[in-house]
């Protein structure tokens, strides 16, 4: 029987309690197919070995992680642990590490999702967003030129390279090919005079070779306006690391919250394992509570299994959370019920037994 070796980063916060109902997910996901397994591998890093150990992860985290099939991930940062340590000690090095140059994320208003958009169907929102998750406005370059008051400068760069640009726009391409769908560039060239220009310059040279394939290109501005206004428009799209960050954070507002929205952190030659996880932060406001949905990280293992190979059972988990939602018995808070997060687990499990 085929086993995949998943690394469990739990994390912070809501992390860990989100992450256990994916597991379960995962695992009866297994028993019932039969063919395929997994062994989970837990690592507790993040901000509390932090705050022990002055690291987010031992040393060698990186070798460590290396042999796995793939990272499930919870949830990193604390209150006490400052944004920019948490974030780039952790999540950031591993992308960085195992070159998951893809940030894959559907914003899709599944059946029986809440949606703040007035006249709005749910097959308006159905879109994946490809974010670029390597270098860009991310790239970690940068430098204090002047410190102390009152004229202090900082200076953070963007790095475009034109082999980061161009595997993150070829895989668009791919797969807007693939699924037969339009492929929308967002971008900011009027403003940003140089890296903008260089990425649009990549997006219409590329593009030459997929005459099939409907773009379109918008200013993130104007994308945007138009996520909320006319959201039907997007199938595809295409953007750099910083704006994918905050493009996916807005869809995810428009297909449900927080709680419903899922990445993948992908390499997708499969030299290194990829990153599976749900795209809210630790939530300090709701953790410990047990009341975080876990269905954004139910769909994320949905993502894992794609990767994988096992569309089939991708498919069948979304069809479950979609019950879950449609059946509206057994919601989280910010749905509007009142259930735990362990009482959702158990229900899409369960749901996924009886759908076998
Ligand atoms: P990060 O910087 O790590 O992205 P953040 O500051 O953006 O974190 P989140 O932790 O993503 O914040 O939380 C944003 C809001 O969404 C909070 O009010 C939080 O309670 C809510 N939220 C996040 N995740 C969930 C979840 N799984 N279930 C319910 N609510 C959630
Ligand atoms: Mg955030």
């Amino acid at each position: 029987m085929k086993k995949y070796r998943i690394a469990v980063i739990p994390g912070d916060g809501v992390g860990p309690e989100v992450i256990n109902e994916g597991v379960k997910v995962l695992n009866k996901v297994s028993e019932l197919d039969g063919t395929f397994g997994f062994d989970f591998t837990f690592f507790p890093w993040g901000c509390e070995y932090y705050l022990e150990n002055g690291l987010m992860m031992p040393k060698d985290g990186i070798d460590q992680l290396k042999e796995f099939d793939a990272i499930y991930l919870g949830a990193v940062g604390a209150p006490g642990v400052p944004d920019h340590i948490s974030l780039w000690d952790l999540l950031l090095i591993i992308r960085k590490s195992f070159d998951q140059y893809i940030n894959l994320r559907p914003v899709k208003l599944l059946e029986g999702a809440p949606c703040p958009l007035t006249g709005v169907k749910k097959e308006d929102i159905d879109m994946v967003v490809v974010r670029e998750n390597s270098e860009g406005e991310y790239a970690g370059s940068g430098s204090w030129l002047y410190k102390g008051k009152p004229n202090e400068v900082v200076i953070q760069n963007a790095v475009f390279s034109r082999v980061g640009c161009e595997r993150v726009i070829r895989y668009a391409y791919e797969l807007a090919r693939k699924e037969k769908k339009t492929l929308t560039n967002v971008s900011k060239a009027n403003a940003l005079n140089y890296s903008m220009v260089f990425w649009d310059e990549v997006f219409n040279e590329i593009g030459r070779e997929y005459p099939d394939v409907r773009t379109y290109s918008l200013l993130v501005d104007a994308a945007s306006m138009f996520f909320v206004k006319q959201p039907q428009r997007f199938q595809i799209v295409v953007t750099s690391n910083l704006f994918g960050d905050i493009l996916t954070d807005l869809g995810a507002a428009i297909a449900g919250g927080m709680g419903l929205a899922a990445g993948a952190n992908l390499n997708p030659e499969r030299k290194f394992p990829s990153m599976f996880e749900p795209i809210h932060g630790s939530a300090p406001d709701i953790a410990g509570k047990s009341i975080a949905n876990p269905l954004a990280s139910i769909w994320s293992a949905s993502q894992m299994l794609d990767f994988f190979g096992h569309e089939e059972w991708g498919k069948v988990i979304i069809a479950v959370i979609e019950q879950v939602l449609t059946e509206g018995q057994t919601l989280t808070p910010d749905l509007g019920g009142k259930s735990s997060t362990s009482e959702v687990g158990d229900a899409a499990v369960s749901m996924l037994s009886a759908a076998y």
